[in-house]
């Protein structure tokens, strides 16, 4: 496949060539292994700690296993033979994980200090690295109406405490695998990034799940309150799981981006209210708002300055915030309803 002539696995690694994609259970590295495996591609191998029932999504012919990737030999064993490696495994979550498990966070550097070097030690010729908007200096986004961060917002760095500095080490590995030893690593800075299959429920969502979850909570049970974290006046852009694949093929196998952070975000802003009344307009139902000023809402604005990725692939993420929550609310819907069924649900 080619978008704007740019380059992507299908257009440079042959079919048959070994693709591995740790993260694998979870959200976004689950829909890359099905968007791989819809390309065409016959040999991937998935990885995720989470035994095998608890994976998001399993597609068919891919090789599944179960392991840590904190711990090396694991990392040997998951990066064998492998033409390219996608690294999304991480300890991670929404606001309320990312400020109260800042220890977890952190420790996901093993993770991608383990994998580069065993992508390295088997030959593999490319590696991408998920790294997040996380990275970005939160000095820079203490206002709702803050200016969309470019790339080189990143420094002089004060990322956010635990999970971002994990993100911007990590970025570092990926840039002297390539300027010392060659390696070709890919990095992108997601900014929120939802859609079905993400998770909605048990304290790691994050806001576009969780206002789904609540609306539809509320409408089940008749409850007319919504709980907002902080006054709402928060600001941050959606990027739906398609784009985000999709980004992820074309920055990894683009020459004029080898270990060059990218941001890989939607630059539509929107403030947290906005998205409440969005979903209820969705949801068709009108709720009173409660405010929780204790909450952790992380900083104040935050939105994709997509410059830089429209001048190097000509492509930003397309699918509007309206478009990709009402496809996300009703597959919340479907959850919700096969969890009161006693079906087994994501999370
Ligand atoms: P997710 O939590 O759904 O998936 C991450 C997966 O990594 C989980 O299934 C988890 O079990 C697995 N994992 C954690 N530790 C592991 C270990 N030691 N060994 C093997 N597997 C391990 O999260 P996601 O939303 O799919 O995020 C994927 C990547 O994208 C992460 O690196 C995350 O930091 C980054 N990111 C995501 C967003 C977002 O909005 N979702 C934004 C910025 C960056």
């Amino acid at each position: 496949m080619s978008i704007n002539n740019n380059a992507t696995a299908s257009s440079t690694i042959k079919k048959d060539d070994l693709i591995v994609i740790a993260g694998a259970g979870g959200f976004i590295a689950g829909s890359l292994v099905r968007y791989f495996h819809e390309q065409g591609f016959t040999r991937i191998r998935a990885i995720d700690k989470k035994p095998l029932p608890e994976w998001y999504q399993r597609t068919p012919g891919v090789e599944d296993l179960c392991m840590n990737l904190e711990d090396n030999d694991n990392c040997i064993r998951a990066c064998e033979g492998a033409k390219e490696v996608y690294n999304l495994a991480a300890d991670m979550g929404g606001m309320g994980f990312i400020e109260n498990f800042r220890i977890e966070c952190l420790r996901s550097i093993l993770i991608n200090t383990n994998m580069i070097e065993a992508a390295y030690r088997a030959g593999a010729e490319r590696y991408f690295f998920s790294s997040s908007a996380c990275a970005y200096n939160v000095t820079l986004q203490e206002d709702p109406n803050c200016r969309a961060l470019k790339e080189s917002d990143a420094y002089p760095a004060m990322a956010e405490r635990g999970y971002g500095w994990e993100k911007l080490m990590s970025e570092m590995f990926c840039q002297e695998y390539w300027e010392e030893r060659g390696m070709k690593t890919a990095i992108a800075r997601f900014h929120n990034v939802y859609g079905p299959f993400g998770t909605w429920d048990g304290g790691r969502e994050k806001v576009p799940a969780a206002m789904c979850r609540k609306i539809i909570n509320a409408k089940d049970t008749g409850n007319n309150e919504l709980i907002i974290w902080g006054d709402g006046n928060q600001t941050r852009s959606f990027m739906y799981i398609d784009d985000c694949v999709l980004g992820i093929d074309m920055i990894m196998h683009s020459e004029k981006l080898i270990a060059t952070p990218i941001n890989l975000g939607s630059s539509e802003l929107i403030s947290i209210t906005n998205l409440a009344l969005l979903a209820e307009e969705i949801g068709g139902v009108k709720l009173s708002h409660k405010h929780d000023l204790e909450a952790p809402v992380g900083v104040a604005g935050r939105n994709s300055d997509n410059t830089f990725i429209k001048e190097k692939l000509g492509w930003e993420p397309k699918i509007s915030f309206k478009e990709g929550l009402i496809k996300t609310y009703a597959w919340i819907e479907q959850q919700y309803s096969d969890r009161k069924a006693g079906k087994r649900t994501v999370s």
